[in-house]
């Protein structure tokens, strides 16, 4: 049988992808190499963009999830700090939200379900073959880790970091992907074990060269978390350590770690392949300073979703590019700039200096975080989401 659109992962990019499709009465088949809800390591933090896109393209507001105990924690302060003390800490005038990735990535897959997208999960991807636009004879093909092959006239990669899809377009530029895949390590503690209560997210600089920790609520617990950049053949597990140490954290009630990488500098000018598509963290979508990733795994299976819809049967790759370069693109760019700008001034300067760069004008700085404002110049930032 060949579908419309089979999407290879079911996490925010392809649950919000298939969302669009089946709206638009494609048939789609989602697959997924996992049973939902699934652990996600992930800090859960969501900005005011993603809670804008999440009521716009779910109706669910962020009460909704919090009374449903997806969103576990709001918090309207932030503070960031070096081994010197607080750089910058503050009032914020929207609130950061951060939500149980594993109930959240469900609840997002129940309104695709909803919508008529058929779910497989427990089915694992081994191969692709992105297809041949414009080619009936050449639809794209997935392989199942059961030998099964199915077809479709388009495919999504939406399968994370590690992407299969990705890896089938014989132009990627592999090197330079695996250049920017910054390693991720989190653990969720008991709040006991820190030494003061957290109840806003922490951010802490100049641990490591190009990267960042962090300390986020996460309702009965804490989490615990680094990312950042590989250089001068840093040992991440070493780093984590230290940086346990340096909370004055007792090294004895931290579980195993657990790492995942995270596309830190990698979004992909053209995502695109014959009749395949890659959104989310498949394509290399997350902001490269903060290494938010939600809200662009969620905005980019929309944009892709919408532009297979839109395409109906003509190639959907130029408008998905057109969405990508209007509203992701220049963002992501943008951000990559500010983020070398700072991580070479901590270098040169110590963490004081971004201290002062944030408490040059702290509201504008979180507005620009949320999405109200552009990483390009600070203006205000427009989303065609919101004005569709
Ligand atoms: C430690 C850490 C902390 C983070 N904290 C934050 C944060 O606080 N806020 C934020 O905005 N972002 C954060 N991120 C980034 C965010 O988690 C990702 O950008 C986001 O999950 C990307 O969504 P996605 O749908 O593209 O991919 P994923 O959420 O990774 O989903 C991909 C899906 O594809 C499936 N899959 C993979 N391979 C296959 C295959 N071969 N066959 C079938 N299925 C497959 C997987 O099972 C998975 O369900 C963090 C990342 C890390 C690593």
């Amino acid at each position: 049988m060949r579908h419309d659109v089979i999407i290879c992962g079911c996490g925010p990019a392809g649950a919000t992808a298939g969302l669009a499709l089946a709206r638009s009465g494609r048939s789609v088949l989602m697959l997924d190499k996992t049973d939902f809800p699934r652990p996600k390591l992930c800090g859960g933090l969501l900005t005011w963009k993603t809670a804008r896109l999440v009521e716009t393209v779910f109706g669910e507001t962020m009460a909704d999830l919090t009374a449903a105990g997806i969103v576990t924690n709001a918090s309207d302060r932030f503070v960031i700090r070096s081994s010197r003390g607080v750089l910058a800490q503050g009032a914020l005038l929207h609130p950061f939200h951060f939500a149980d990735r594993a109930r959240f990535d469900a609840r997002l897959l129940e309104h695709a379900q909803r919508a008529g997208a058929q779910i497989k999960t427990k089915s694992r991807v081994t191969a692709c073959d992105p297809g041949k636009a414009g080619d009936d004879t050449h639809p794209a093909r997935v392989t199942l880790a059961d030998g099964t092959v199915l077809e479709a006239d388009t495919l999504i990669g939406a399968d994370g970091a590690n992407s299969v899809v990705r890896n089938s377009f014989p132009g990627i530029d592999k090197a330079r992907f695996a250049r920017n895949m910054a390693p991720a390590i989190e653990v969720a503690l008991a709040p006991s074990a820190l030494p003061e209560p957290v109840d806003c997210p922490q951010l802490h600089v100049g641990l490591l060269e190009a990267g960042y920790g962090w300390v986020f609520p996460a309702g009965e617990s804490v989490l615990v978390g680094i990312c950042g950049l590989r250089r001068n053949n840093v040992n991440f597990s070493s780093l984590f350590r230290d940086f346990i140490d340096y909370l004055k954290i007792d090294p004895a009630v931290v579980p195993p770690l657990r790492g995942h990488p995270l596309p830190y500098g990698n979004a992909l000018d053209d995502p695109t392949c014959g009749r395949a598509l890659l959104a989310g963290d498949a394509g290399g979508f997350v902001e490269p300073l903060f290494g938010e990733g939600i809200f662009y795994a969620l905005c980019t299976g929309l944009y892709a979703g919408q532009a297979v819809a839109e395409a109906s049967g003509r190639a959907s790759s130029p408008l998905y590019i057109d969405r990508l370069r209007r509203d992701i693109l220049p963002e992501l760019r943008w951000s990559d700039r500010l983020r070398w700008l700072l991580f070479r001034s901590m270098q040169l300067a110590g963490p004081r200096s971004l201290g002062l760069f944030v408490n040059s004008g702290p509201s504008r700085l979180a507005e620009m975080v949320h999405g109200l404002r552009s990483f390009a110049w600070l203006r205000r930032k427009r989303w065609s989401f919101l004005e569709q």
